[in-house]
């Protein structure tokens, strides 16, 4: 496993990890949850993903308690979560980044994952009726109290980003240091032209979600729904509505010569093409089973033979379907 700075930040994320979002308290219980993990740890994993939102709280539950199951050292790991939807349907709880919430938020989240702090803590999503500046607040005091190591965002845009950086710098507090965009093949123009400009000026790190488009890239869906997998989940009907077009479809047909290849299934190609990408610092892939896990994590394997002429095949395969600009 390859180990990235979380940008500008001292931490290190291993270049894959793993999420815990759909799966844990829909499809995975503690056991599952924690065999999918601890294959992930040995193959050099250091980053568990999650979030307050995820299962109504269940996902925060599982994997503190599938963690604590393996035994692992607290030190050897990172684990996330994140804030915005909140659980409950109050004016000052849901869809909102108030400081009540967002340090009410941290302790209930603590309490579910039975962990006195989590590594990185995310804004889910930004919050037009809060002030930047209150959120930037309570995000500082919530990492001077210990409760967080770094703060960052998720799925903010540039100007978001960089308005929450600079009240940090101007006010001496704790700025943010990553933000966690989705990125994949068919989603790529926030990661490679928004946030051009971020890297460099605020020291921007990236936890990127879903390399495989919810799994449509690893070319399963070409035949059909399987049975138990994501897209079959009825709760979730809104996922396969955006997720099974015809164009993402037969991008992802077009993708699987080029992994034969290269000896790699589809799944290892789509993630690989993720961490081929300098700015990301981890590349969060989710997982139903530790087989799944197995194979993704190989995908690191493949990074070094994505040459130009291989970027070039992938892009031709995939830029009708994705959001860059043609
Ligand atoms: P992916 O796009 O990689 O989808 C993962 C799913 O694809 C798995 O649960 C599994 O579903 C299927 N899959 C995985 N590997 C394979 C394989 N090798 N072959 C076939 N199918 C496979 O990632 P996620 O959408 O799960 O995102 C990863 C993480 O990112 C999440 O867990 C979460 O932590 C984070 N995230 C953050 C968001 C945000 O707003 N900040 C939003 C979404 C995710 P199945 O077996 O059930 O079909």
């Amino acid at each position: 496993m390859e180990y990235r700075r979380l940008g500008n930040s001292g931490i290190k994320t291993s270049a894959l990890s793993i999420g815990s979002w759909v799966t844990y308290g829909n499809q995975v219980d503690i056991d599952a949850a924690a065999a999918s993990l601890k294959t992930a740890y040995d193959a050099g994993v250091n980053f568990f993903d999650n979030a307050e939102v995820y299962a109504g709280g269940k996902a925060e539950e599982i994997m503190g308690a599938a963690l604590k199951r393996l035994g692992l050292r607290r030190g050897s790991y990172l684990v996330s979560t994140k804030l915005f939807w909140g659980l409950h349907d109050g004016p000052n709880e849901k869809n909102t980044l108030n400081r009540k919430r967002l340090l009410e938020g941290i302790d209930g989240s603590l309490r579910r994952l039975d962990m006195d702090y989590v590594d990185l803590l995310f804004c889910h999503r930004p919050d037009p009726d809060t002030p930047i500046e209150e959120t930037v607040w309570a995000m500082s005091d919530i990492v001077a109290s210990g409760r967080a190591m770094y703060w960052g965002t998720s799925e903010w845009s540039a100007e978001e980003y960089r308005q929450a950086w600079e009240i940090a710098d101007r006010r001496n507090l704790r700025k943010p240091v990553m933000e966690q965009p989705q990125y994949n093949l068919f989603v790529r123009d926030r990661v490679e032209r928004q946030f051009a400009r971020l890297y460099d000026t605020t020291g921007l790190g990236l936890t990127t979600w879903s390399p495989l488009a919810s799994g449509v890239l690893s070319g399963k869906y070409a035949g059909g729904i399987p049975a138990g997998s994501r897209l079959s989940l009825e709760q979730y009907g809104w996922l396969k509505d955006g997720s099974m077009t015809p164009a993402k479809l037969e991008a992802a047909a077009r993708l699987a010569p080029i992994a034969k290849e290269l000896g790699a299934t589809s799944a290892q190609l789509a993630i690989a093409w993720c961490a081929r990408n300098p700015r990301v610092s981890t590349v969060m892939t989710g997982a139903s089973r530790p087989e799944q896990v197995a194979e993704n994590m190989k995908a690191m394997d493949l990074v070094a033979k994505l040459d130009d002429s291989v970027m070039a095949a992938i892009d031709a395969a995939t830029i009708g379907s994705s959001d860059l600009p043609r």
